[in-house]
């Protein structure tokens, strides 16, 4: 499968309700069974979270869906079973925690709620749940992957936070640990930006969700908003959170949606996904 072949909307796997070909369709029965037989699970984490004037509060509960979705046949294809959880979106808003309709959670209580998930799955027989992140707050990232840590037992389930490495140093998360799985995707071409610091409702992830949910996306509002053209220093203070980052956006977009394209997104999601299936691929055959 390539990223050519997979158009925007053309694959159902892409705009899909996000329970979809989670476990939430499947049977008690169907379950079990894909645990004796060695299955991996995999789990997104989002949150509710707002997005500028343009895209819905769930953009981090699509994407990381949507990945998971395609990793899952990617995974298939290598020979590896792997059912998917429902998301997590109750997740940690230290950000964008000014904004309304970005739900603050404690990390206390997502790190309490993920043991508890964590230690079902064991009791079930699964022995590998990896974890895959659409939110990019540190605080978030940084419970995700203590609590994965915390979940795993010496002789029973493992838990492994999949993310590309440029997270996990921001996080301070060393990438050496059984507990986090770097990917070794190239860097988003827009994710960064040469042109402008896009980490937040920007180009990158207006794309994504013109190619996941264009319904959701408020397409006529796009080409009025300006891009924010934002230096390392205005990044940094956006990341302290709350007062900070609503001074540096009002508007709550971090970028350049008005450049977005669904086919840009289509293709991030593909790339996404490969990396994803190929970093646990690697490590279900022990070379990473
Ligand atoms: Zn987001």
């Amino acid at each position: 499968m390539t990223a050519s072949s997979i158009a925007a909307r053309t694959d159902p796997a892409l705009g899909a309700p996000i329970l979809a070909d989670t476990i939430a369709e499947m049977t008690y029965g169907d379950v079990s069974a894909a645990a004796a037989r060695g299955a991996v699970i995999l789990w997104a984490f989002g949150v509710v979270e707002q997005h500028g004037p343009h895209l819905p509060t769930g953009t981090d509960i699509y994407i990381p869906s949507a990945r998971l979705r395609l990793a899952r046949r990617f995974l298939a294809e290598a020979g590896i079973e792997a059912l998917i959880l429902p998301p997590y979106y109750w997740g940690v808003n230290h950000v964008s925690a000014s904004f309304p309709a970005s739900i603050k959670v404690r990390p206390e209580v997502m790190a309490a709620l993920m043991g508890d998930v964590i230690d079902s799955l064991g009791g079930d027989g699964f022995s590998k749940v990896f974890l895959v992140s659409g939110h990019g707050d540190a605080l978030h990232n940084r419970t995700l992957f203590e609590a994965a840590e915390a979940a795993s037992k010496p002789d029973g389930v493992q838990a492994a936070f999949v993310a590309d490495p440029a997270l996990f140093a921001r996080i301070g998360v060393d990438p050496a640990s059984p507990h986090a799985l770097a990917t070794t995707a190239e860097p988003e071409p827009t994710h960064d930006g040469t042109v402008y610091a896009d980490v937040h409702a920007g180009d990158w992830e207006t794309s994504l969700m013109l190619a996941l949910e264009p319904d959701l996306v408020r397409k006529d509002d796009l080409g009025g908003l300006p891009p924010t053209d934002l230096s390392a220093d205005d990044l940094a203070e956006w990341r302290k959170g709350h007062d900070h980052a609503r001074r540096v956006t009002p508007d709550g977009y971090l970028g350049d949606p008005a450049s977005a394209t669904a086919e840009k997104g289509a293709a991030s999601i593909v790339r996404d996904a490969r990396s994803i299936a190929e970093a646990i691929a690697a490590r279900m055959a022990g070379k990473r």
